[in-house]
């Protein structure tokens, strides 16, 4: 072991990085965390504060602070040495520092002479232009480091040339490209956003153009020191205030990510895109598990989007998405006469990621020609959650896909013989309390249906004789009749479908309720049984009726006789 080595293991505690990635918990001796390395819901990540190491009991991760921040920051051994050596001050002897060393230099450099330039005459465009969207207080250039590239070919070129950069450095940073008349600046005519990793290193630089041709935000392009799948803009500010307010606010853009900073909303991070990757989330959910999201009102419908929100949730946190008034994005909100109330509203009202989602396909799901490829789309998003995760949505994505519970839960887990076409309802929604048909129908008798839908050896082994004598209620009796006919239940449903019927389907989502009251399917017996008394009930009455009308036969008297007695036996009162 070197003697930087030992001397930065001396000086660092390896629970105080750790901790910086990972929530952790003091348990006993060591303490417990949620592993940073594989998706888990329960921590089986523990940190040796005596030993100064780490170990995963799932996937069997461990070692010390260098392993660690290799790992967790896709670090080289020397990267992680410089990284480490800078936090614990220990200098590093000149065979051990490395060239990366240099490029953050540079970038370093190139970040003063961009902010540099925004003070000069020549920034005059530039600063304008900031307070034309009222970032020009000083104390908000200096906190984010906004700076000026002016637009002749190779002022920073030249800058870095005479300090004796050499051109490969300068390219490696991506701060200059090789053209037919030689080596000329990337960014040229912009305002400058520096971006940083999550432990605070320089790694590019994003420019918003000011006027002239061209993209109207460039970044630095992706090399040995910025990875664009890795980095959230603000993250290395952010960090701390996530972990304190429990939660992160993901916004698209600069702008959006500076204007909430400033208003206080300092746990707020930009995606810059509006698809996320799943190293992006991963470092979030490190942070915390909860994310509000926060993209324009047009970009939030996008097919990306919500696709990225799904890789969001599936890390574990809870997405939520924040709507803000169409026709504005967050910093326009902000700056807006009630700003700060009208933004604090809609984080309150944020919706659910299933529940934003389904919104958004609203009114394709209304449409008959749009709506099987919505419910799809949808049905992919609970799907790509896991079962656990997509279970508290199931009941409301139901209803508003039309399904019943139990046939998504079917087309989401099934062996995948159900398909959405044949069970999308063709109707409205289904709406339980107010379903047509079965107002007054005898929920319990709906309920049977319901097992004997859902359990294919009880229809099997069920008298039909037997069983339809339960009934009272023609239109359910006529459901259990086609349940017990034979048909697979998905044929029938499809049939159903086909010819616009959904009284059966009513009947159905009523008797899963039901079913629920006497313990689903194992409630069989209680229901047959129950069923049946309330059918010698009636018989019962309709026999005293016809007694005292004289109309009884001396048969009816006597099966009157044996009615009352064994309801007697099983207690008479209803
Ligand atoms: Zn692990």
């Amino acid at each position: 072991m070197s003697d930087s080595v030992r001397l930065i293991k001396e000086r660092l505690d390896i629970v105080e990085l750790i901790g910086e990635y990972v929530r952790l918990r003091k348990a006993g001796k060591n303490y417990q965390g949620l592993c940073p390395f594989h998706s888990e819901k329960t921590p089986s990540f523990s940190v040796s504060q005596e030993r100064q190491t780490y170990h995963c009991f799932g996937c069997n991760r461990g070692g010390d602070i260098f392993s660690f921040l290799m790992e967790i920051e896709g670090l080289g051994f020397s990267e992680a040495l410089e990284n480490l050596a800078g936090r614990a001050g220990v200098e590093l002897p000149k065979q051990e520092r490395l060239q990366t060393r240099s490029l953050s230099d540079v970038m370093e450099m190139a970040s003063q002479w961009f902010r540099d330039r925004l003070r000069e005459s020549d920034g005059e465009v530039a600063r304008a232009y900031l307070k034309r969207r009222n970032l020009c207080a000083p104390e908000i250039l200096e906190r984010f480091s906004i700076g000026w590239a002016p637009s002749a070919w190779d002022g920073l070129w030249t800058f870095l040339r005479k300090k004796g950069v050499t051109e490969k450095d300068a390219t490696d940073c991506g701060l200059v490209m090789q053209g037919k008349h030689g080596v000329y600046d990337r960014f040229r005519g912009r305002v400058i956003f520096p971006i940083r990793d999550g432990s605070g290193r320089l790694v590019a630089f994003g420019g918003r153009i000011i006027d002239g041709e061209g993209a109207k935000y460039i970044n630095s392009p992706e090399g040995i020191l910025y990875s664009k799948r890795r980095t959230l803009y603000l993250l290395d500010k952010a960090k701390q205030s996530i972990r304190e307010k429990k939660r992160v606010i993901l916004v698209e853009g600069y702008m959006d990510a500076l204007r909430l900073q400033i208003h206080d909303y300092t746990e707020t991070v930009a995606s810059l895109g509006t698809a996320l990757t799943e190293e992006q989330a991963q470092q979030l959910n490190r942070l915390s598990d909860r994310c509000c999201i926060c993209y324009d009102a047009d970009a939030a419908g996008q097919e990306a989007t919500i696709r990225s929100m799904y890789i969001l949730q599936k890390t574990g946190l809870s997405v939520s998405v924040v709507r803000i008034p169409v026709g504005k994005d967050p910093d326009e909100l902000l700056q807006s006469a009630d700003g700060h109330e009208l933004f604090e509203e809609a984080l309150r009202k944020a919706l659910p990621l299933v529940s934003y989602h389904i919104a958004a396909r609203r009114s394709l799901l209304d449409a008959p020609e749009t709506r099987k490829k919505a419910t799809e789309d949808i049905v992919e998003g609970l799907r790509s959650l896991g079962p656990v995760d997509a279970e508290p949505f199931l009941s409301k994505a139901s209803e508003a896909l039309g399904l019943f519970p139990h046939v998504l839960r079917e087309i989401l887990y099934g062996n995948g013989s159900k398909k959405v076409e044949n069970t999308v309802s063709r109707d409205a929604p289904v709406q339980k309390s107010t379903a047509p048909d079965c107002t007054d129908c005898p929920a319990m008798e709906a309920a049977l249906c319901f097992m004997l839908w859902r359990d294919i050896k009880r229809r099997r082994e069920s008298e039909p004789h037997v069983l339809l004598g339960l009934f009272s209620h023609d239109t359910v009796r006529a459901v259990a009749e086609a349940i017990l006919s034979g048909s697979s239940v998905q044929d029938l449903e499809s049939q159903w479908l086909s010819m616009g019927e959904t009284a059966p389907l009513h009947i159905l989502a009523l008797g899963g309720e039901t079913a629920d009251t006497f313990g689903g399917l194992n409630g069989w017996d209680a229901l047959v049984s129950e069923l049946g008394r309330r059918r010698d009930k009636r018989e019962y009455e309709d026999l005293k009726k016809a007694m005292q009308h004289g109309a009884a036969t001396q048969e009816d008297i006597e099966r009157f006789r044996e009615l009352a007695v064994a309801l007697k036996g099983m207690g008479r009162s209803n």
